[in-house]
């Protein structure tokens, strides 16, 4: 995955302001910085939720096509394309976002069977392997809402790891949990990092993405101000601004 000087304006403003970024295979890349950033910006345009004003995203090997609208907006030039890429990537967002209305293992079999042609059989063997991998497997019939945060979090990931994603996509997945659930999220995060799962991670855990992330970039006002291994990021920041955001948040 790999992102080259992108731009995204939301109308006047300005939120990338020439970000690049590259997640090669097995590296994990911890993104942090404060709010508005751009990080939740950056990862949904490499997700194509957004569509970035400027600049190349390649995924898979793949560009991301795009072109400009009679408007002069930026918008998909290949709509086949963007599900080829959205297929290669697996989100995880603050909020769970399963479905209410599907069970469990219906969440994760959902996109397999209905998006990706697996047969139904197939596609169960397989979701009740990344339930039990999550810790789930005793929950597999019970609907999102009799499940605590953490829970459903875990079930999140079991649904997006479903697709065998190139590379995963986490935006903030613990800051929506209380603090007793937080960790055994980041248990199941850590253990696909540590399998060697490529991953951009969203994070304001920065004890976490000291002990996980291959290369932390620390954003500033839609750029990247510093970035590195996690040892100089935490260890020995250079940026004023990166100190002084360790300093608020450590
Ligand atoms: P946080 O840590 O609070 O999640 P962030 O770094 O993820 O922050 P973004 O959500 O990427 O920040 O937002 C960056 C800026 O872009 C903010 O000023 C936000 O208000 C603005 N923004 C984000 N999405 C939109 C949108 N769809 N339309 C207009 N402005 C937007
Ligand atoms: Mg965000």
């Amino acid at each position: 995955m790999h992102v080259e000087n992108l731009h995204k304006k939301f109308g006047e403003l300005h939120v990338l302001k020439g970000v690049s970024l590259s997640a090669r295979d097995g590296e994990v890349i911890a993104i942090i910085g404060g709010s508005g950033s751009g990080k939740s910006t950056l990862l949904r345009c490499i997700n194509c939720l957004e569509n970035p004003t400027s600049g190349i995203i390649r995924v898979n090997g793949e560009e991301i096509k795009l072109k400009a609208d009679s408007h002069g907006h930026t918008i998909p030039a290949d709509r086949k394309q963007i599900e080829r890429i959205r297929s290669k990537l697996g989100m995880v967002f603050q909020n769970f976002n399963l479905w209410s209305h599907m069970t469990l293992i219906e969440n994760v079999i959902e996109v397999p069977v209905h998006v990706l042609g697996v047969k139904r059989d197939v596609a169960i063997g397989e979701a009740e392997k990344l339930l039990a991998r999550v810790g789930l497997a005793e929950k597999r019939d019970v609907y999102p809402a009799y499940l605590s945060g953490g829970q459903q979090q875990r079930a999140a990931i079991a649904r997006a790891l479903a697709i065998n994603p190139r590379v995963m996509l986490f935006d903030e997945p613990t800051s929506a949990l209380d603090p007793e659930l937080v960790g055994e999220v980041l248990k199941v995060i850590g253990d696909l990092a540590r399998e060697g799962r490529t991953m951009v991670l969203v994070t304001h855990e920065m004890k976490f993405a000291r002990e996980v992330a291959t290369h932390v970039v620390y954003l500033y006002n839609g750029l990247v101000e510093e970035e590195g291994p996690p040892e100089q990021i935490f260890g020995a920041p250079k940026s004023e601004r990166l100190k002084q955001f360790i300093r608020n948040i450590g």
